[in-house]
């Protein structure tokens, strides 16, 4: 049953209220000032509320702007019921954020169906704030990892890079490729290998603080931006991964042994460059020496200034 709430400081308008609209089938809750109002807006959670604009010591517009502002609270719908028609009023009643209004004296009839509509219309908005979300979502994580994917990755390590630039505050990029990873799809199989994205994933995030960026910008490849870090923090938060990474047992062979999982990691530091992708190519550069000198390394761009 839809729970309404109704805000009025004349008793007999609640009693009215309250009968008409229980006969229609709501339940309603009533409060005779705006104090009381918002009291049971917090104890009662009602899907809907009635509010009078004229009451003494806190009028509707008051009200309005308290549920309005409130975290929890802030899209309970509201219609207000006035007395006064000037179009100035009524326009400052929408203006405030009320979802509708209705004028006494009132039929139930048009009260209902104002009241429908609003409830069907915060519906829409609702499953519509969803589907945006879901969406939103879809476009900018990697499904397996639920880490970044490489267009959100390089959108915000940009901004970051940006800000960087202006403000004279370190940054460091890293590149991390897992490796051999080809050899554990040949031997444990895809959907094998695919658990072991899933978990460097969560223990990459896990190593890393919250407003650090974290990428999956290829198959085995993923990409961190450490706002206000120097190169040899970020070096030690990934040979700091790297030991925890031995320590985790992601994949048994046929004979019990367990079969290690290492990455190689390339770091650099923000420097001179005034793009981007001119630091992911030094953090590349250096993941590649990382790669030649037999993996399972982290390896610091050289030659740049921190
Ligand atoms: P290196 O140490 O030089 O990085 O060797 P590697 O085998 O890790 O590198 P290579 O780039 O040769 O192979 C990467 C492999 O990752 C090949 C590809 O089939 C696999 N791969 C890419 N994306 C996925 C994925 O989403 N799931 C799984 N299971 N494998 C993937
Ligand atoms: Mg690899
Ligand atoms: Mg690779």
């Amino acid at each position: 049953m839809t729970k309404i709430l109704a805000i009025d400081d004349t008793p007999y308008n609640l009693d009215i209220l309250k009968n008409g609209l229980e006969d229609e089938g709501f339940a309603v809750v009533t409060a005779e000032s705006g104090r009381k109002g918002l009291e049971l807006i917090d104890r009662e959670s009602p899907e809907l509320v009635l509010l009078d604009i004229g009451m003494p010591e806190m009028d509707g517009h008051q009200v309005l702007q308290q549920i309005r502002l409130s975290d929890e609270h802030g899209d309970l719908p509201v219609i207000i019921l006035t007395a006064n028609t000037e179009d100035s009023n009524l326009a400052r009643c929408l203006e405030s954020g009320a979802n509708d209004y209705v004028t006494k004296p009132f039929s139930f009839t048009a009260l209902v169906a104002r009241i429908n509509n609003v409830l069907r219309t915060q519906k829409d908005t609702r499953q519509l704030n969803r589907d945006v979300e879901k969406l939103r979502d879809l476009a900018y994580r990697d499904e397996m990892t639920g880490l970044l994917n490489r267009r959100a990755f390089f959108e915000r390590a940009n901004a970051e890079f940006e800000i960087s630039k202006s403000s004279g505050e370190p940054l460091a990029i890293a590149i991390l490729d897992i490796d051999h990873f080809k050899i554990i799809n040949d031997t444990f199989g895809h959907a094998a290998g695919d658990e072991v994205l899933s978990a460097f994933g969560k223990l990459l995030k896990s190593c890393l603080r919250l407003h650090d960026i974290v990428g999956r910008i290829g198959g085995e490849e993923f990409a961190v931006c450490l706002p206000n870090s120097q190169a040899m923090h970020a070096y030690n938060i990934f040979e700091r991964l790297r030991t925890t990474l031995a320590k985790q047992q992601l994949l048994t062979n046929d004979d019990g042994t367990t079969h290690q999982v290492t990455v190689s990691v390339g770091v650099v530091g923000l420097t001179d460059q005034k793009e981007l992708d001119n630091l992911m190519i030094l953090a590349d550069m250096a993941l590649y020496r990382a790669k030649n000198q037999g993996r399972n390394r982290t390896i610091v761009e050289t030659g740049v200034t921190n």
